[in-house]
């Protein structure tokens, strides 16, 4: 019987391993990852049959020496930064006004998380645990509210103004070093209308379908702002269901709108409303839900970590400096990536304030 079962499963191993190894030139641990939704033991023993075939096709597999090497913690804190006006140079205004950041800071910020070692990812990489970062980086989240039109503003002659933060992070992406990641929390229908998709109602939908294609997120901050500790039910549901709707027709490709960024960070007193439910037959559902303020997000691996509450650092004045400083400081509590999204490589003692590892994460831990 036993028997029977592990030839059974070594050959299942042996078959998605093959077609994984096609298809995405996976690493070891992503081929086991998935080959392996059997019982703990059966996986154990075709860990040690299909390595050698394994390691002729892929990269090598992560040790516990090249975490150990790298510095790896990926139950490490992940800032995730929130920003909301982005104001021309000639705009500014000493002291800055809160929730407006200038141009020129807002490029010393990208610069900043640069030299610092941070490479961005959204706000579903981190809720799904799919952190596809180079080795040793950390990763942040930079997320958008609001959709004024400093975000994404196109000149009279069709080009993405440079002092848009659309345009910055363009910028900055042009050397390879600095992916255009970021997220984007619009509003559809409010006053004033400059805040309705990061205004010129012509471009829309372009901007919308650009932003995903470059590899951005675009997610609901409901359809009118909406205060959900001041709603009811029905209003909730009403605007859950339609903005998401709106957003995905209007960026179109089957694309999937994963988070909901909470207006005002009231949150509705049950929960479970933003995750799913219907509102006149159409029914959405939300994976993650972002707070306005509770500083760095624990690591998703972590018990602390709560997809529907995302904690995230409000970017005004010297806020981001003091969050990256304090990581700086307390390097155990700062995320670190092995560079392998298939594996989670953690030091074998954790600073209490990052939590414990979750159970059942549906890959290999490294611990060191
Ligand atoms: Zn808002």
């Amino acid at each position: 019987m036993r028997y029977d079962k592990v030839l059974k499963f070594l050959l299942f191993a042996f078959v998605v391993g093959s077609v994984l190894g096609l298809v995405g030139g996976l690493t070891l641990g992503g081929s086991r990852t998935h080959a392996s939704p059997s019982t703990k033991t059966a996986a154990g023993k075709a860990d040690t049959t299909t390595s050698t075939a394994a390691d002729e096709e892929t990269a090598e597999p992560m040790t516990a020496e090249k975490a150990r090497a790298i510095g790896a913690n990926e139950m490490g804190m992940i800032p995730v930064l929130e920003y909301h006006k982005i104001t021309k140079p000639e705009d500014q205004t000493a002291p800055e006004p809160d929730y407006c950041r200038s141009a020129l800071h807002f490029k010393q910020d990208i610069e900043l998380l640069m030299s610092e070692g941070y490479y961005p990812i959204t706000v579903k990489d981190l809720a799904t645990g799919t952190i596809d970062i180079p080795a040793g980086k950390s990763p942040v989240v930079l997320t958008f509210d609001d959709s004024s039109p400093g975000q994404y503003r196109v000149l009279d002659d069709g080009t993405i103004d440079p002092e848009s933060a659309v345009g910055i992070l363009q910028a900055a992406s042009r050397d390879g070093r600095w992916p255009l990641k970021a997220c984007f929390y619009v509003l559809l229908d409010v006053n004033p209308p400059d805040n309705i998709l990061f205004g010129q109602p012509d471009l829309q939908q372009e901007k919308m379908r650009n932003l995903v294609k470059w590899g951005c997120e675009v997610g609901s901050h409901t359809y009118t702002h909406l205060n959900f500790q001041k709603s009811t039910e029905e209003v909730i549901r009403k605007e859950l269901a339609l903005s998401k709707q709106k957003i995905e027709s209007l960026v179109g490709d089957d694309y999937e709108v994963y988070t909901i960024c909470v207006p005002f960070g009231e949150y509705p007193d049950d929960i479970s409303i933003l995750q799913s439910g219907e509102y006149d037959g159409v029914s959405y559902t939300y994976g993650a839900a972002l707070e306005v303020t509770g500083g760095p997000s624990p690591s998703p691996f972590s018990s602390k970590f709560n997809p529907m509450r995302i904690p995230r650092i409000e970017v005004q004045h010297d806020a981001l400096k003091q969050a990256i400083d304090n990581l700086k400081k307390n390097p155990d509590l700062r995320y670190i990536s092995d560079g392998d999204p298939a594996v989670i490589s953690v030091p074998a003692t954790l600073s209490e304030k990052l939590g414990t590892l979750k159970e059942k994460l549906g890959r290999p831990v490294i611990t060191y």
